[in-house]
């Protein structure tokens, strides 16, 4: 793991696992929960569940997705700065100071296919270009990076999970939360945030980890970051070169004497047929 920052201040970790359950709106404005087994189960079936509170039938799926968890932490302007924050990307250094000039090529490119008139580029590319950083749950992070391998050709690309510590202005933090599908929290720009005086803006996930809560921010406010490869390799150190030493000198001490007495050191010759071993009785 690397650090970016000279030192990360202790982070408040909330890991709910990937088995958890969700909650669904119903037309009355009430929400029903449904198990994470049921959810994969019925999703291709009709993904239709009963209301809690009516008699409708909920249709449950990423639309009427609603807040997992009421007593979010989340929710607490003044807890943001305290929490871990994560974030998935095939950049080690993200966010990183050369992307955006690594970034423009690709855009100018994508934008030359389109065919897009050379007015609407340039908005195009530096609207793309100032999109605000998001962070979120663990979990969020990861399954952000599994949709990406899925959907985005990200199949063989190397990911890294970049745990993130965060210093918002606590009143500069929307209140409540956007939902992913009334209001574009996915695309919002910088220049969005700086023009509402904002430093981040919070948003409820209906597709990665749905239900839970993400932050849209401004670049200055992550205050450091720890970057570690996915998937991790080893979390062991590796055997210092003194007890590799050490255990090959025994090892060759062990062949010495296996060769010279054998019997002592379990490797018995196999018997003759002769032998009593062989023999029954
Ligand atoms: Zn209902």
């Amino acid at each position: 793991m690397s650090n970016t920052a000279t030192a990360m201040p202790v982070l408040e970790e909330r890991h709910s696992g990937f088995n958890h359950g969700y909650r669904m709106k119903c037309e009355c404005g009430g929400t029903s929960y449904i198990s994470a087994a049921d959810y994969h189960a019925e999703q291709t079936v009709d993904a239709l569940m009963p209301c809690d509170h009516c008699d409708r039938t909920i249709h449950f799926g990423p639309a009427v997705a609603a807040l997992r968890d009421q007593d979010d932490p989340a929710l607490d302007n003044a807890r943001i700065n305290r929490l871990a924050w994560y974030h998935t990307s095939a950049s080690h250094d993200w966010p990183s100071m050369t992307y955006s000039s690594e970034r423009r090529e690709q855009l100018l490119a994508g934008a030359r296919r389109l065919h897009l008139p050379a007015d609407r580029v340039n908005y195009y590319v530096e609207r793309e270009l100032s999109l605000a950083l998001h962070v979120g749950t663990y979990e969020a992070a990861i399954e952000n990076m599994l949709r990406r391998m899925r959907d985005q050709d990200d199949a063989a690309s190397q990911f890294y999970l970049h745990r993130v510590s965060l210093t918002v202005d606590p009143v500069r933090v929307d209140g409540g939360c956007r939902d992913e599908n009334d209001e574009s929290a996915a695309k919002l720009a910088t220049i969005d945030l700086r023009t509402a005086g904002l430093d981040a803006v919070r948003y409820l996930n209906v597709h990665e980890c749905a239900g839970s809560l993400s932050l849209a921010v401004l670049p200055e406010t992550i205050n450091g970051v720890q970057t570690i490869g996915l998937p991790v390799a080893s979390l062991a150190p590796a055997h210092p070169a003194s007890l590799l030493n050490l255990l090959d000198r025994v090892q060759r001490r062990l062949d010495d004497l296996r060769a010279t007495a054998p019997d002592t050191l379990g490797h018995r010759a196999a018997p003759a047929p002769h032998d009593a071993a062989w023999r029954c009785t």
